[in-house]
């Protein structure tokens, strides 16, 4: 079992359709306060990533926001974090989440969210780190993009083992033990 004091949360900065994405945000927040986990994200109060965190810290949990100083000047950082830094630039603010971070879960979200995610998944699978990587597969938002990873599979551009490199899960409490119970994949990258 791995020991995740804190994970990094990569999310929409909008809220998406209805109110289906903002209530899994906020089941994701607090169950991660009450698991004593610390979440480090964004540092925004908008979209889901806002959402996220009024509902970890209305748990008490701890939220750290990394946020770069073009987003801050808009007016997008969340006043009520436990803790923020900001930094220059998003590439500063990218390597600074996941240097925080035990773990990665990406929330339904853009491309933002996406880049963040296959960052974390490409490190991982390279090896330069060794940090579990899940996705919140709320009401089947990921299906297609796992359907273009199986595409990749059968068109021999990545390993059918890899698929089982990241977590899916479609509850947050499935999620983190996927995670807390994540094992490396071993099979080489190259076929
Ligand atoms: P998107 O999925 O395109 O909405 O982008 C969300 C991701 O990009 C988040 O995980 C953030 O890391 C980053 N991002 C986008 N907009 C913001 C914002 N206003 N404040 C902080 N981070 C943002």
């Amino acid at each position: 079992m791995r020991r995740l004091n804190s994970i990094a949360i990569y999310c929409g900065s909008n809220t998406g359709k209805g109110d289906t994405y903002l209530r899994a945000a906020d089941a994701l927040g607090r169950h991660l306060a009450k698991s004593g986990i610390g979440i480090i994200y964004g540092g925004t109060h908008k979209g889901l990533m806002g959402a996220l965190a009024d509902a970890a810290l209305a748990e008490g949990g701890m939220v750290h926001g990394v946020i770069t100083e073009r987003l801050r000047d808009k007016g997008h950082l969340h006043e009520r974090l436990s803790r923020h830094e900001i930094l220059p630039t998003m590439k500063e603010r990218k390597h600074r989440m996941m240097e925080l971070a035990h773990a990665f879960i990406a929330l339904p979200g853009g491309i933002g969210t996406l880049e963040e995610f296959m960052e974390v998944w490409t490190l991982n699978q390279l090896g330069e780190f060794d940090k579990p990587a899940g996705l919140f597969n709320v009401e089947g938002y990921y299906e297609p993009f796992m359907g273009f990873i199986d595409h990749m599979i059968s068109q021999s551009f990545l390993p059918a083992a890899h698929r089982n490199s990241i977590v899916l899960a479609s509850d947050p409490v499935a999620l983190l033990d996927g995670l807390v119970n994540f094992r490396k994949v071993d099979v080489p990258k190259w076929m």
